[in-house]
């Protein structure tokens, strides 16, 4: 049930002249139904038709000028339907030969000693006009930029823009303004009325400048309150549990911890239990960069849901994670008295029912798991929190089942890959985000070099120094895109190079996708043992694995990967007290290549990273698959417009917060439009 009233506004497009039958069909093609989806299409962009003095054109360029006819306009025929229709136009002290082609009529709007504006394509060699347009008397001001839009052929373009004037001649004043009058006033924003007009058609480049700042204001704003919204309702009307935790049990555990938290886990573990005691829902992200100690935290958090009575699950994405997640919380935890379990897809038959028995009946305190854990049949007795980790690379509808797993648990995803701020912010705007900004104490930055693979000799023999200082190494194999046959050939061809050429001096082990379960565990124990000193690996490696005593990192055919991929593949090593190093081995085409490439052996932190890769990809391929839920805006652009995306954020958060926005008359539209999309009946949106 719509609130929004029906305004004229509303009317289809066949209220206004020239929109016949045949042209309402068309419009309807490309979304334009009603005189407000007229009126709001966005133009592609604009033509700039100012005055321009040949002299500073170039040549080829469009260019508008105005002057006086000099010699008879004459057509000449030719061909079956050719014409040629020229004069000389004196502009300024130029004499200009314009000719239009096929445009025989235009000779009744120009006669000698006419003053007329042609626009067309400038011929700097022979002071020449190809025409375009013309239009009788001197150069009209205020007509500088020409909207063009992307129409499809829908309609003729002259047709569109005149059914735009007629739509905004009639109907414009009729246009409300949809932004609370503080912010217009705070912003000094264009009303809505003038925007739209100035959308169409702008006098000058600062009209069209002042019209665009105020839609991707208005863009950006409508967005992010709904997403506030959105964060309210699943924190406060979905009746979280208020965790009672024990204090005294929880810092007991921090205590016998081989290390100090650092100031930022600190900070994280005090969000994550003032979510977890408030009766709100917790629904928080966790951001922070490979090895800087979220699973401590994560571990943390667990511990402080079961000294409350309830259970705790933790979910990842890969089998090895969940395997050594699995390990090192049941070694922290087990001196705890805290029961841990691992479930995956390879816990079968018996032995997983009785593990799903004991889930139920509250034996087991934690649950580590792939997203076996989200089926159907894995029923917890209390579950209180769950926590996701390296989350963007479950689904959005993955993320909504976790939620709904239990009476309404705390709910924590981690992700090791930095998000730039602007992409957080609008892909996880519903949510709290936490982020660990710095290392543990005593990490030294990764060294980082950039190798043609002529230089691989040199690279050898640089690890072979490390391995002979008891230290070990991982080769990451080239990635090939959608084939994993080439890949796991790869990894092979490598590892039987290596072999041969460590022979006798080092063992070579090998890592892929094909392996099972127990394979990858004995070929990981016997890495973690130093058994294996040199592991080749497919890109399986990736995710969370922790071996402090590697300190060489080599990637093959680097260029391959993403920034983001790199830094996440760099962080497998530097886990330990030692100088760590990464090599890569690339030999890019690209300039974007050649600066990926730049930017790794520039720096370690991995938001700056974040931010180039974001630059260098562009939001749309920042996540790599389509379920990046990213929303797309008309005008607005998250990149080159992320300080209005940060504002429109606080103002709708503060809205959103304040008693006022829920009954006073001003925000009674923004409601409505809230109740509209639904998301304020509950989980509507994404
Ligand atoms: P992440 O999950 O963010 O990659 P981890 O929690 O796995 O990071 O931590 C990486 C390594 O650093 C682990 O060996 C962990 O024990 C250790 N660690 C975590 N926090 C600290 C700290 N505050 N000081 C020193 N070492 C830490
Ligand atoms: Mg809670």
């Amino acid at each position: 049930m719509s609130q929004i009233e029906e305004s004229p506004l509303q009317s289809p497009i066949s209220v206004l002249k020239g929109a016949g039958k045949e042209a309402e069909t068309s419009l309807a093609g490309i979304g334009v139904f009603t005189v407000s989806d007229l009126m709001e299409f966005v133009p592609a962009r604009y033509e700039d038709r100012r005055l321009k003095s040949p002299e500073d054109a170039a040549h080829d360029e469009k260019v508008t000028i105005e002057g006086t006819i000099q010699t008879e306009p004459s057509v000449m025929y030719y061909g079956k339907k050719k014409s040629r229709l020229t004069f000389k136009l004196l502009s300024g002290p130029h004499l200009i030969q314009v000719t239009f082609f096929n445009q025989p009529y235009l000779k009744k709007k120009a006669a000698v000693g006419d003053t007329v504006t042609v626009t067309g394509k400038w011929d700097r060699h022979r002071l020449a006009v190809s025409g375009q347009l013309l239009e009788a008397g001197p150069y009209r001001r205020g007509a500088d930029f020409e909207a063009v839009y992307l129409l499809r052929n829908a309609i003729p373009l002259k047709q569109f823009r005149k059914l735009v004037q007629q739509a905004i001649d009639l109907y414009g004043s009729l246009i409300e303004e949809t932004l609370p009058e503080s912010l217009m006033r705070q912003y000094r924003l264009m009303p809505r009325k003038d925007a739209i007009r100035a959308l169409h058609f702008p006098e000058s480049q600062e009209e069209m400048k002042q019209a665009r700042r105020r839609f991707v204001y208005e863009e950006f704003f409508y967005f992010q309150l709904k997403m506030q919204a959105l964060r309210k309702t699943i924190r406060e009307q979905s009746g979280g549990i208020s965790q009672k935790y024990d204090l005294a049990k929880l810092k007991a555990l921090i205590d016998s911890l081989p290390f100090e938290l650092t100031k930022a886990q600190k900070k994280a573990v005090n969000d994550i239990c003032a979510d977890m005691k408030s009766p709100y829902r917790m629904n928080r992200l966790l951001q922070g960069d490979v090895g800087s100690g979220k699973t401590a935290v994560a571990t943390l958090a667990l511990y402080a849901s079961v000294t409350a009575g309830f259970q705790g699950a933790l979910m990842v994405p890969t089998e090895i994670l969940a395997e050594q997640h699995a390990k090192s919380l049941h070694d922290m935890l087990e001196p705890f008295g805290i029961n841990t379990a691992l479930l995956t897809g390879t816990v079968k038959g018996k032995k997983r029912r009785a593990l799903l028995e004991a889930l139920e009946r509250g034996d087991i305190d934690i649950l580590i798991g792939t997203h076996a854990l989200i089926q159907e049949d894995v029923v917890f007795h209390k579950l209180g929190l769950v926590i996701t980790d390296e989350q963007h690379r479950f689904g959005v509808n993955q993320r909504r089942v976790l939620r709904t797993k239990g009476e309404n648990p705390d709910v924590l995803f981690m992700t090791a890959t930095p998000i730039p701020r602007t992409l957080a912010i609008t892909v996880f705007g519903e949510m709290d985000v936490s982020i660990i900004n710095e290392m543990p104490a005593g990490r030294k930055a990764i060294e980082t070099y950039w190798a043609k693979e002529e230089m691989l000799g040199r690279v050898l023999d640089f690890t072979e120094k490390e391995l002979q200082k008891g230290r070990q190494a991982y080769v990451i194999c080239p990635l090939i895109e959608e084939s994993e046959k080439l890949d796991f050939q790869n990894a092979l061809d490598v590892h039987a190079q290596l072999s041969s050429h460590f022979h006798g001096k080092f063992t070579v082990g090998l890592m892929h996708g094909r392996l099972s379960g127990d394979e990858k565990e004995a070929v990981m124990k016997s890495f973690s043992a130093n058994e294996i000193n040199i592991l080749v690996s497919t890109t399986v490696v990736e995710v969370g694995v922790n071996v402090p005593n590697a300190t060489v990192m080599i990637i093959y055919d680097a260029e391959r990967f993403g920034l983001s991929q790199l830094h996440q593949l760099r962080g497998r090593v530097g886990r330990g007290s030692e100088q760590s190093y990464c090599m890569l081995i690339a030999d890019p085409k690209s300039e974007t290549g050649k600066e990926r490439m730049m930017a790794m052996t520039e720096t370690n932190d991995g938001f700056v990273l974040s931010e180039k890769d974001l630059e260098l990809r562009g939001p749309g391929d920042f996540f790599g698959r389509k379920q990046s839920g990213l929303p797309e805006f008309k005008m607005a652009d998250m990149v080159h417009d992320y300080r209005a995306l940060e504002t429109a954020r606080e103002d709708a958060k503060t809205l959103i917060d304040s008693p006022a926005f829920w009954h006073d008359p001003e925000y009674r539209h923004l409601r409505a439009v809230l109740t509209d999309s639904g998301v304020l009946d509950g989980e509507k949106l994404d």
